[in-house]
């Protein structure tokens, strides 16, 4: 018997996947670039407003081709949360830039606009904000603020494919966004992603580097009569292989999409009361937001109640995790100029964030489990009297 009867995560086949990757096989061609990469790209096209997509071989590095593009150097500062995953800021600091670090919102832990302005410095280049389990960040706010200061916009849309905000896709705001594939996230490959081109004055530079630096993309199709070294770059091509699998996932994107927004809602109506009953706080999203049903999170009261409801359920056989460690006051965030204390909602949210089971294919009974596991669970006297409360979250807890 697995140690878990619910995990936390658990990637699905929607059916078409093995054998799509068995005719990449048959077709002879392996490598990246091939039928099924273009027909990801295709798709991915269509619901990103028409923006130049090019499939990568992770979110990570799409990331990194976008700091490639905007030739970001030393010297140069950009403006991240400090809730996100690593990645959001090595590929910056890769081109040995400082991350300026900014808390979040404490209703949709997404980066505080109000606080970027200030953050602001002549070394200044770009934003990256990062659309946290999929509900848009205030971009109209974002977008106005890079105009202004001439600064450029790359979303990090790892969690947020088939959001969108003001009905808008997330992912269209910036000159340039990413996606992951990875096997935590909606659609998936393994492991995979997606640079995503909104100001086509990237899309031939972008393929340049994605193909080490060389124009062999132009040689394809015909433009140049050999392919040479024009530009530095890098190996970031997935193999046909895993654009196979992926197509076959992106090909069944609404069936995805409404299960795993059948589960979320699930969980907001059968929980809400147990969350308002012990002060627990749920996840918020804005009226102008259309979320892409990323995950479930609960803002438990402080950090030791949420090790409690954790070890609870857990005695449950049901994992439920934490999320991101503060970049801020990391290792790294340390010496990069980050202090203790810089980011205080994301420090807070760090301690108290528990994310429950979130799956395209979790049954209605394994859900059953876990909200029973979790409405079973009170928060006692003793915990509640050193405790945040959500209005605590709420208020900026500032
Ligand atoms: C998953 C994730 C990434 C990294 O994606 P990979 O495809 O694994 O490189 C980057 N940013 C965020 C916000 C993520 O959740």
């Amino acid at each position: 018997m697995p140690k878990y009867q619910i995990p936390f995560n658990r990637p699905i086949l929607t059916g078409d996947e093995l054998h799509y990757i068995a005719d990449a096989v048959t077709q002879g061609h392996i490598s990246g670039d091939g039928a099924f990469t273009k027909k990801c790209e295709a798709l991915l096209k269509e619901e990103l407003n028409d923006a130049g997509i090019l499939l990568t071989t992770s979110c990570t590095h799409a990331l990194e081709v976008a700091a490639l593009l905007l030739d970001i150097r030393p010297g140069d500062e950009f403006i991240v949360p400090s809730f996100t995953f690593v990645s959001t800021v090595n590929a910056f600091v890769l081109r040995g830039a400082k991350p300026v670090f900014v808390d979040i919102r404490p209703d949709t832990l997404n980066l505080d606009e109000k606080l970027v302005e200030q953050a602001i410095t002549p070394a200044t280049r770009v934003i990256v904000p990062v659309h946290y389990a999929g509900v848009g960040c205030e971009m109209d706010t974002l977008m106005g603020i890079a105009t202004k200061h001439n600064l450029k916009v790359v979303e990090d849309n790892a969690h947020g494919l088939f959001g969108s905000y003001k009905r808008k896709p997330l992912g269209t705001f910036g000159e340039l966004a990413t996606q992951s594939f990875h096997e935590t996230k909606n659609i998936v490959c393994g492991e995979g992603g997606a640079l995503v081109i909104n100001d086509p004055c990237y899309l031939e530079r972008a393929e340049v580097i994605r193909e080490k630096g060389t124009n062999r993309s132009r040689f394809f199709r015909g433009q140049v009569d050999k392919y040479t070294w024009v530009d530095i770059g890098s190996s970031y091509l997935p193999s046909d292989i895993l654009a196979a699998f992926l197509c076959a996932q992106l090909e069944k994107k609404d069936v995805i999409q409404t299960s795993r927004a059948q589960i979320w809602h699930r969980y907001m109506e059968e929980l809400s009361d147990w969350a308002s009953t012990n002060r627990i706080g749920l996840p918020i999203v804005p009226d102008d937001c259309q979320q892409a049903f990323h995950m479930f999170y609960l803002l438990m009261p402080s950090a030791e109640v949420r090790k409690h409801l954790k070890e609870h359920l857990e005695e449950r056989g049901i994992l439920a995790v934490s999320h991101y460690v503060p970049l801020h006051n990391s290792k790294m965030g340390l010496a990069s100029g980050g202090y203790e204390g810089q980011c205080p909602v994301t420090e807070r949210v760090s301690e108290c964030l528990l994310r429950l089971p979130f799956f395209t294919d979790m049954s209605a009974a394994e859900q059953s489990v876990v909200i029973s596991a979790v409405r079973a669970f009170e928060v006692s006297s003793t915990y509640a009297a050193e405790s945040q409360s959500p209005e605590y979250f709420r208020s900026g807890g500032r």
